[in-house]
């Protein structure tokens, strides 16, 4: 960092800046305690745009800490289908039912009991407590970090606490009292929308250009600094797409680990031949009357990523189902069934359609069923 950084300096121009420039966006419209945890919940990891839709119909389904709390599992895994890291809202219901019974069904209007509540670290109880309740506290996410880090030329890795704890310091110092929602918020566009976290800053349009000393000394390239995650571990897999006349074969996930509790089609570890496939589906009690090799794919999660390919199997049709696997017919996939998004590419094969693009095609013949009808 360099030395002497004023950052008292850049209070004013982020502020003026923000109420000219701050986007619409749904959750700010009314940014209740209970929508702005819905939201920045679903930013974790996700891009703004793919958030809006999912938001506004999840806020619409469930629009209290009480209707959340007594959701049930599977729709609320509908409502999150595609938006990935689904301990997220599970997490989210869990925090629900505690504030049920023990806060009347609110958010608590207090920094430190809110990070008690599971999946609200220092940044979600930062947003929450600054935002929907004024509370004077930071709220340091990634595009806070790489602001503050850019304009006073700190070069010291932000995957490290110490230094979001001492930006976090520096923040609540600087940050005009009763002003810390505005504050917080203009911090975090400012990270999206100009000191961008991929490709070239827009630095024309940065109300601290004027001071920023990464600019200034050519840093921006290099800072922030970030120490490197763990490489990921690659897994490969075979996908089974089995039908039988209109239905296919879907079976549940675990009840713990990744994607617990989803549903998802056949798998199995390591690459197989066709010979390995057709046994497999014959281990399974089916009867494969047809095999075809059909595409390959790949989904990133944050500690594995999946390569995976694939077969789309007809099988004779079942008296009986099986124990452990569902015949289920696409138009069955509406409300039910939630299936990630890691198998978007095979949902295809038997017109699923999943998370955004499931979301769109509703909000599509909504709008047809909308043309001419008073409602
Ligand atoms: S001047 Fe450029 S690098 Fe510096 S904070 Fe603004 S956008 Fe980021």
């Amino acid at each position: 960092m360099q030395k002497d950084f004023d950052f008292e300096q850049l209070v004013e121009p982020l502020l003026l800046w923000f109420a000219g420039h701050a986007r619409i966006l749904p959750w700010r419209e009314e940014a209740t305690p209970y929508r702005v945890w819905v939201s920045e919940i679903m930013l974790q990891q996700t891009r703004v745009e793919a958030v809006k839709p999912y938001f506004e119909r999840f806020v619409e389904k469930l629009p209290d800490v009480e209707r959340l709390a007594d959701c049930e599992e599977e729709t609320l895994l509908k409502l999150w289908e595609g938006l990935g890291y689904y301990n997220r809202v599970r997490n989210m219901q869990a925090a629900a039912r505690e504030m049920t019974e023990q806060y009347n069904g609110e958010l608590p209007a207090d920094y430190g009991k809110l990070q008690t509540l599971k999946g609200i670290g220092r940044y979600t109880a930062g947003a929450i407590a600054s935002i929907a309740y004024g509370i004077d506290v930071p709220a340091v996410d990634g595009n806070v970090l790489r602001v503050i880090t850019r304009v006073s030329g700190d070069e010291a890795d932000i995957m490290k606490q110490p230094v979001k704890n001492k930006i976090e310091q520096i923040l609540l110092q600087i940050m005009p009292k009763g002003r810390a929602g505005a504050f917080n918020q203009a911090l975090m566009e400012l990270g999206a929308i100009v000191c961008v976290p991929n490709g070239k800053p827009h630095c024309g349009e940065c109300p601290w250009e004027a001071f920023c000393v990464a600019k200034a000394e050519g840093l921006i390239h290099k800072i922030p600094v970030k120490s490197r995650a763990k490489a990921r571990k690659e897994e490969h897999k075979t996908v089974f797409v089995i039908q039988d006349g209109e239905r296919f074969v879907l079976r549940r996930r675990k009840n713990k680990g990744l994607l617990a509790g989803m549903y998802e089609f056949p798998n199995a570890e390591g690459y197989f031949s066709e010979k390995e496939a057709l046994a497999y589906v014959e281990d399974m009690g089916l009867v494969p009357l047809h095999i075809q090799k059909i595409s390959d794919a790949k989904h990133v999660f944050s500690h594995v990523e999946w390569q995976m390919k694939g077969y789309a199997v007809k099988v004779a049709a079942l008296s009986e189902e099986e124990e452990q696997i569902l015949f289920v017919e696409p138009g069955e996939t509406r409300e039910r069934y939630p299936i990630p998004s890691a198998f978007l590419a095979y949902a295809d094969y038997v017109n699923v359609l999943l998370g955004s693009r499931k979301i769109k095609a509703e909000g599509q013949a909504a709008d047809n069923f909308n043309d001419g009808e008073d409602i």
